[in-house]
């Protein structure tokens, strides 16, 4: 795969303008918890170091330790102020799409399902108007409603990616959120139907170059998903995970419906199949922990950002062909662009300093809700997402005073309550949630959306009423 060369501007000294070369994002490396398998740093043009690249064994893949997600891109509504107004902003994400390229990143995930439908035909956009060959594209089979079960559906929703995509292949087809509902949703969906061996047809014929799946489930779904690769009946090139160091240890806690990353990375891993990320962030939230944590964080690492610990930790393991961010902003891709050029992989004594944050952060009792907007729209009309990330962000702001003997008490409940009001609109709050159960199992995250929505509306009517 060659890259574009027919830019005008040096790798050098667009990585410079953006920042990339300062302080200590290209500090020596003394590492040893990974080295990537092939490929683990790349020169850039100049002799600088560049993006770290990896090498998908099984294709020869050159890819980007940061791949770009496409389900966050910006919307009209966030250069106007209009937050109803959630047409995608092409312009902006032309602009983004260009500045990853140049940046090195060469990887975009996408999906029929992301940006309520538009997310595939927007990054088609963007991507058209650079040469095919100088990135690569993943897409899904988003078939979660019974209506695209039947063959058809399926196989229509294949060929309009690839017209919104502007291509006549894709270069990593995944089947999307396998686990959820066990093998029978997984039959249901991929076999039933016929569709799994019409993809492996469309991977002969070089439609599809790259077949995996992604994840979210319990460890028998996932071990019988190892097992038909084990038994011959399929092969998966690539499988994507929820890897960060949150869940590495910690995703099966207070859930029998999630896999700890360790788990599913290591199982990966010894079967040679490339594992791409997803999550590292965790929708955000580690991002902005809580400030005791980002404090040690900033000890350790006074130049690097709190975003950067988590994308460290989720590129280094050896098996990771790329790491996914939702790169709303250009902010985002400017940190992520430092983090990753070149990737300095966690030593061991971080990995175990990161392990500390995670105990840390789990006594905060946050709702683990990544903002996937999965559960949406709700029947009656509550902001699910918009609720769940109030309530982290006062908890990691220290605006969700513990009782009445805390001494920020009175300034922390006002900014609770007042930025509660501001953030979801009244009538779409967690009061008004009758507990039906319809979005429930539609959470990757396992999250029982009504148990933590209820939660959440008692604490806030304990906050009113002065009862804490
Ligand atoms: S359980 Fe509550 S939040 Fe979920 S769909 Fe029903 S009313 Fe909406
Ligand atoms: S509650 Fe679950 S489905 Fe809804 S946005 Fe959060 S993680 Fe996604």
């Amino acid at each position: 795969m060659s890259k574009n060369t027919d830019n005008n501007i040096s790798r050098r000294r667009f990585l410079r303008d953006l920042g990339i070369f300062s302080g200590a994002a290209v500090a020596g490396s003394a590492l040893t918890m990974c080295k990537s398998v092939a490929a683990p740093e790349k020169e850039g043009k100049d002799g600088e170091k560049g993006m770290t690249m990896r090498v998908n064994p099984n294709s020869n893949d050159t890819v980007s330790i940061l791949g770009y997600g496409c389900m966050r891109f910006p919307t009209m509504g966030l250069s106007s102020g209009k937050a109803d107004d959630d047409r995608l902003d092409q312009e902006a994400i032309n602009a983004s799409v260009d500045a990853a390229l140049e940046g090195g990143v060469n990887y975009f995930d996408t999906s029929p399902a992301y940006c309520k439908g538009n997310s595939e035909a927007a990054i088609g956009e963007a991507l058209s108007r650079h040469p095919r060959e100088s990135y690569y594209i993943a897409t899904k089979l988003s078939n979660f409603a019974p209506q695209t079960w039947t063959t058809e559906a399926s196989k229509e929703m294949f060929e309009n990616s690839l017209k919104n995509l502007r291509t006549d292949y894709v270069d990593y087809y995944l089947l999307h959120a396998i686990g959820m509902g066990g093998v029978d949703a997984f039959n249901q969906r991929y076999v039933d139907n016929g569709i799994l061996p019409w993809l492996v047809e469309q991977k002969e014929k070089g439609r599809i170059r790259n077949l995996g799946f992604s994840f979210h489930g319990p460890r028998k779904s996932f071990d019988e998903f190892m097992a038909m690769m084990d038994r011959g009946e399929i092969h998966w090139d690539f499988v994507q995970i929820q890897l960060n160091y949150m869940d590495w240890l910690h995703a099966e806690e207070g859930s029998d419906s999630n896999t700890n990353a360790d788990y599913l990375y290591s199982e990966l891993h010894k079967r040679g199949i490339p594992v791409v990320i997803m999550e590292p962030l965790l929708g955000g939230r580690l991002a902005s922990v809580a400030a005791p944590v980002a404090a040690k964080m900033k000890e350790r690492r006074p130049d690097d950002s709190t975003a950067s610990w988590a994308f460290r930790f989720a590129g280094s393991p050896e098996g990771v062909l790329t790491v996914l961010s939702g790169m709303t902003y250009m902010e985002h891709l400017r940190d992520n662009l430092t983090t990753y050029s070149p990737l300095d992989p966690v030593s061991d004594d971080e990995k175990a300093f990161l392990e500390r944050c995670a105990l840390e952060i789990l006594q905060n009792n946050l709702v683990p809700c990544t903002n996937c907007k999965y559960c949406m729209p709700c029947p009656y009309g509550i902001d699910i997402p918009g609720t769940f990330k109030h309530y982290n962000t006062c908890i990691n702001e220290g605006n969700a005073p513990r009782d009445g003997e805390d001494p920020d008490y009175r300034r922390a409940r006002r900014a609770f309550l007042y930025g509660y009001d501001r953030s979801v609109p009244r009538l779409r709050q967690a009061t008004r949630c009758i507990s039906c159960g319809t979005c429930t199992s539609h959470c990757p995250q396992s999250i029982d959306i009504p148990t933590e929505l209820h939660r959440i509306d008692a604490y806030i009517e304990s906050l009113k009423q002065n009862l804490i």
